[in-house]
């Protein structure tokens, strides 16, 4: 197996054959992916893997060579990355810095644990607002929760994407 650890970014997105962002794999994956001709590579990361026999650049983004039907996922598992990423790491109620994650209407009044009913709250927030609803205090959402969308979200969930997968995540749009 090549050598990877010199290299600067660790995972690769894989499109399907027809270019649809399927998912994230680590490059070790990746490259497994090219090696046994499942996937070619279509974009490197500017690093070299090299093995016993071969080198060869490490793979950034791999297309694969057959299509793979895959069941199409619209919902996005929730949890506390994930709302904070939705959220952007802001209270929903002050936009201060959020360290917790609130329940709009609080679960002892039979809110859900559902992505219309969480948001990223400071402490402080959190701690003021107790078991009311945001009516109760007078306090205004500065977002409508909602579970996120689009295919960045589909494919990534909380995690960043790497800058260089823009172009085949629509993340420009
Ligand atoms: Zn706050």
């Amino acid at each position: 197996m090549p050598d990877i650890r010199p290299l600067a970014h660790s995972s690769a997105l894989v499109l399907n054959a027809t270019y649809e962002p399927l998912g994230v794999v680590s490059v070790r994956r990746a490259t497994i992916l090219v090696l046994s001709s499942k996937a070619v590579c279509i974009a490197d990361g500017g690093g070299i893997l090299h093995s016993e026999r071969t080198a060869m650049a490490a793979p950034l983004v791999v297309r694969l060579t057959h299509f793979v039907r895959v069941p199409y996922r619209p919902y996005v598992g929730l949890s506390r990355r994930a709302i904070f990423a939705r959220d952007g790491g802001k209270c929903a109620y002050c936009r201060g810095s959020a360290e917790t994650i609130d329940h709009v209407l609080p679960r002892s009044r039979g809110g859900g644990h559902q992505w219309d009913n969480v948001v990223a709250a400071c402490a402080r927030c959190n701690h003021t607002k107790g078991d009311k609803t945001p009516a109760e205090l007078g306090w205004r959402l500065h977002v409508i929760p909602a579970a996120p969308r689009g295919i960045s979200w589909r494919v990534l969930g909380h995690r960043a994407p790497d800058p260089r997968w823009a172009q085949w995540l629509d993340l420009a749009v």
